[in-house]
């Protein structure tokens, strides 16, 4: 079977690089967080409340995947925090070695908290290591509620959950118990965030976790 040992060979060397990026970012003292959730769930809605939310009392830096385009790092860009774009021209995944290579066009030394976004897509990100610390997704109640079960690799590696639009709850058939509970089948180590981007509801409590994972690593 060829195809899976080509797999399992890039993955091999991707273990690698990423584990060269642990020691960058813990030598830069950077706590850095994997953001994923598919295209449309609002990764850079978040992304930007998050960064409000503590950007005064933290030094914060932007690695932005995406497929083509260049529109969410100029929103980004917006909030004055030192931000690289990733063209992966198509390619479905961040892996390291595209991540530390956009890491030497930031001031790692300065940055505190340092976020990737990655490509919109709940498959392979969840296989590749980029050497961070926490691995943060965030998923949509317009999406409904089989996602877990559907991407369960993804699901079990995540540190923590944002389910967003929760604004627009009513309107869709989500059920955050039957959520909460099937998340606890697959990681019950993994913390639930329900927010919404749009109304800033629960960026805080986000905010406040990120924030205390960072002054523990730190210690
Ligand atoms: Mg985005
Ligand atoms: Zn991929």
């Amino acid at each position: 079977m060829p195809k899976i040992d080509l797999v399992a060979g890039l993955l091999d060397a991707n273990e690698m690089l990423a584990e060269q990026n642990r020691t960058l970012f813990k030598q830069s003292k950077v706590f850095t967080v994997n953001l994923m959730g598919v295209p449309g769930t609002g990764k850079t809605s978040i992304l930007e409340k998050i960064i409000s939310s503590l950007k005064d009392k933290l030094l914060i830096g932007v690695v932005e995947g995406d497929l083509y385009t260049t529109t969410d790092a100029e929103r980004i860009e917006k909030l004055d925090v030192p931000t690289v774009q990733i063209n992966t021209k198509g390619e479905c995944h961040l892996d390291a070695g595209t991540v530390r290579k956009a890491c030497l066009d930031l001031p790692l030394h300065q940055i505190d908290l340092l976020f990737i976004e990655n490509i919109g897509n709940l498959v392979c990100p969840a296989e590749f290591d980029l050497g961070e610390n926490a691995r943060l997704m965030v998923i949509s109640v317009t999406e409904g509620n089989d996602k877990p079960w559907k991407y369960p690799l993804m699901f079990r590696r995540a540190d923590a959950i944002i389910v967003n639009k929760t604004d627009l709850i009513n309107y869709t058939d989500f059920d955050l118990k039957q959520f909460t509970e099937d998340m606890t089948n697959i990681n019950q180590a993994a913390k639930i965030f329900p927010a919404s981007a749009t109304t800033s509801s629960g960026i805080s409590d986000i905010a406040d976790w990120l924030y205390k994972k960072i002054k523990k690593q730190a210690k």
